[in-house]
């Protein structure tokens, strides 16, 4: 055991050499060389003591369902908190919920409770952080609608963020501006609705996403924001590429805006075909794609 991996594990379980594939929803990525699994606030700030004194970086993951990891060895620590940080409470008609908890998870329970307003993020397979930090939606509905105010970690303080601070637009906050800061906690202000139309929402909306896109298949969800002019699947059918594949990397055949891992596919084979969509939609449309898997320890 190394002397870091020694003072890490006093705060929290370590591992080292993990794979980055493992840790991702696409499967796709190198290792790195430490994650760690820290479940308090005192945890947290320890470790981020030690990578700042020992001038490590770090990267904090939810469920790393829109990451694509490059295929390189990641010098630094992986901060996972889906596995501590996972308490909620249902105080009325808000949740307070930490960053770990998974946004499936919250909506079914603000759905026992006859809690309405988180039915969009019920097929969303990331944490409350993650969906904070990229302002995730579906249905015409986003996380900046319900979230009232976020507990975050900066410069070795927790504080409170209202809702008009966190600088919230289309898949984005200010929290992308901020790598440093550390999502702990949101407090999210639900509606009273009736448990079973709720049910019924999103069961529905289930059977929508389960028709529509490859749930079967290693993906990061929607490859490409959507342009204000026209929806990017639209373009990328448009350029004949339903099905297009490069090494293990493919276009899917259900829902063209996602690219699945259909065979051992590299951030390479990814990213190759990524280019390609982007080349060919700008040639036939002179619209710019932009990626909305959020691309990490590429160089
Ligand atoms: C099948 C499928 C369907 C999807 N459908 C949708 C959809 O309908 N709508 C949608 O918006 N997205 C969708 N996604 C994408 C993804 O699930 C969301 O973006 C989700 O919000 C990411 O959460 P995560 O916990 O996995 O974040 P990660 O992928 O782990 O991280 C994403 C970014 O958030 C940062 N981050 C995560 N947690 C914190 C934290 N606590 N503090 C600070 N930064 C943090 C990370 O550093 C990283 O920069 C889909 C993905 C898949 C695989």
């Amino acid at each position: 055991m190394t002397d870091i991996t020694e003072r890490l594990s006093r705060f929290a379980p370590v591992e080292t050499d993990v794979s980055l594939a493992q840790m991702t929803t696409l499967h796709i990525g190198g290792n790195a060389r430490y994650a760690v699994y820290p479940e308090t606030l005192l945890a947290l700030d320890g470790i981020i003591q030690i990578a700042r004194r020992e001038g490590i970086p770090y990267k904090v993951f939810g469920k790393g369902s829109n990451l694509l990891c490059s295929d390189e060895y990641y010098e630094g620590i992986v901060i996972k908190l889906d596995r501590g940080f996972k308490n909620f409470y249902f105080t009325g008609s808000e949740l307070l919920a930490e960053a770990g908890c998974s946004l499936i998870h919250m909506s079914v329970e603000a759905m026992k409770r006859g809690l309405s307003g988180l039915e969009f993020a019920s097929g969303i397979p990331g944490t409350i952080g993650g969906g904070v930090f990229m302002n995730a939606g579906a249905y015409r509905s986003s996380m900046s609608e319900i979230v009232e105010a976020v507990y975050v970690y900066m410069d070795g303080n927790a504080i409170w963020l209202n809702a008009e601070d966190c600088g919230f637009d289309y898949r984005t906050s200010v929290f992308r501006e901020h790598p440093d800061w550390i999502i702990l906690a949101a407090r999210l202000r639900l509606e009273e609705g009736d448990s079973e139309e709720i049910r019924k929402l999103m069961e529905d909306r289930k059977s929508r996403r389960l028709a529509s896109q490859p749930l079967d298949k290693p993906s990061a969800g929607s490859v490409f924001r959507n342009p204000a002019e026209v929806p990017a699947w639209k373009l990328i059918e448009g350029i004949g590429f339903r099905g297009k594949r490069i090494g293990g990397a493919c276009v899917s055949e259900k829902h063209v805006n996602f690219i699945v891992n259909e065979d051992g596919a590299t951030a390479y084979d990814f990213m190759r075909l990524v280019n390609e969509i982007k080349e060919q939609v700008r040639q036939k449309y002179e619209i710019e794609l932009h990626m909305e898997v959020e691309r990490f320890n590429w160089h």
